[in-house]
């Protein structure tokens, strides 16, 4: 079976690999479809330091066609979508209702046991991203990192909630907490950026205003409920923000790429007491400075957001079921469909921003 695999820094390749059968704990999922996410380039470029060689894909969906010992609560054929995070239900995080920060085991590339199920030609190991490596034809995954959900759903539509419309609706409504009647804006547009626009229209906000640097992404962002644009090369970000919020700047931001300057306007174009809310990964290397008069005297919230705060086994079928009864877009975000064979250009076609959503699709 084919994988798409990283093995250098820049560098990735589909390549034939063999799996293992499930262990203790674990289950065989059939992949209907991996979404591509931005992630999964840093992986590729070293952003994300997770070691190599590794087959990557983290946002996936599929069908359970093998169960391994002592795993209770699914059965072959459950339509399933993978959480790029285990959550063990026991630990202290888990506990407190925070899973997304569950310390089962660190994503090294093994599994739980620190053992690999995945093998290039030669026969070595091969790592597999969060667990998953789900842009493969099938995928060894914990049975903690997977959830049910409805076999009526679409696998391609399914797939986008396990990595990126849940890190970004999850950010607007679990993390901030976006109020009826609110103003919001969104710096960044790319597929997490599109699903905080969703997220805010879903939590009732009045206006949202999306800023981006290419006007294909502002487009795609009034589509998905942006109610004013800003393209931040040519105009500055925080003025017009401030001058489509009665002068005062919006209640709510967010960044949603990962770059320190950008950080710096959302926080700045939010108005006194705003919440901005950082969702865009940036390099460990890199700061973001605030100022330390404004810092307290605007008496503003900064929050950090990972995986839109989720609790996976309520918040993905709770996702599915807004997108079917048409409230979360889905259908839409899905903008180009590949062949795993075709994984390379997908990548590409990231890299360039033409997407809102690149899925691959499995035979
Ligand atoms: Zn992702
Ligand atoms: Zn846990």
């Amino acid at each position: 079976m084919k994988a798409l695999v990283t093995r250098e820094m820049n560098q990735y390749a589909v390549e034939d690999v063999t799996l293992d059968p499930p262990k203790a704990g674990e289950l065989r999922v059939k992949m209907g479809a991996t979404g591509v996410c931005h992630s999964d380039l840093s992986v590729i470029n070293g952003t994300l330091p997770l070691g190599k060689p590794m087959v990557l894909g983290h946002e996936g969906a599929g069908v359970v066609s093998e169960i391994g010992a002592g795993v209770t609560g699914f059965a072959i054929g459950d339509h399933v979508v993978l959480s790029f995070a285990p959550a063990c239900g026991v630990c202290t995080f888990c506990k407190n209702q925070q899973p997304q920060f569950c310390t089962v085991g660190a994503p090294h590339g093994r599994m739980l046991d620190g053992t690999a199920r995945m093998h290039d030609k030669s026969g070595a190991d091969l790592g597999v991203m969060q667990f998953l490596g789900c842009m493969a034809e099938q995928v060894i995954v914990p049975a903690i990192s997977a959830c049910v959900i409805d076999k009526s759903i679409p696998l391609d539509k399914a797939a986008l909630v396990g990595c990126g419309v849940m890190t970004g609706v999850g950010a607007a409504i679990n993390t901030a907490g976006v109020t009826p009647g609110s103003s919001v804006a969104v710096f960044g547009c790319g597929g997490v950026g599109l699903s905080i626009i969703q997220g805010a229209r879903l939590a009732g906000a009045a206006k949202i205003i999306a800023v981006d640097v290419a006007e294909n992404k502002l487009e795609m962002a009034r589509h998905f409920g942006a109610t004013h644009t800003v393209n931040g090369a040519k105009e500055s970000s925080v003025m017009k923000c401030k001058e489509f919020t009665g002068g005062l700047g919006p209640d709510f931001t967010f960044e949603a790429v990962g770059i320190p300057q950008l950080m710096m306007e959302a926080h700045a174009a939010g108005r006194r007491g705003a919440t901005t809310t950082i969702v865009g990964v940036g390099k460990l290397t890199e700061q973001v400075p605030f100022n330390a008069l404004m810092l307290s005297m605007e008496g503003k919230t900064i929050k950090g957001s990972f995986y839109g705060d989720t609790n996976f086994r309520s918040d993905f079928p709770m996702l599915l079921e807004l997108y079917t009864t048409g409230k979360l877009n889905l259908d839409d975000m899905v903008s180009a469909t590949y062949s795993i064979e075709d994984a390379p250009r997908a990548i590409q076609d990231l890299e360039k921003g033409v997407n809102a959503r690149g899925v691959i699709v499995y035979r």
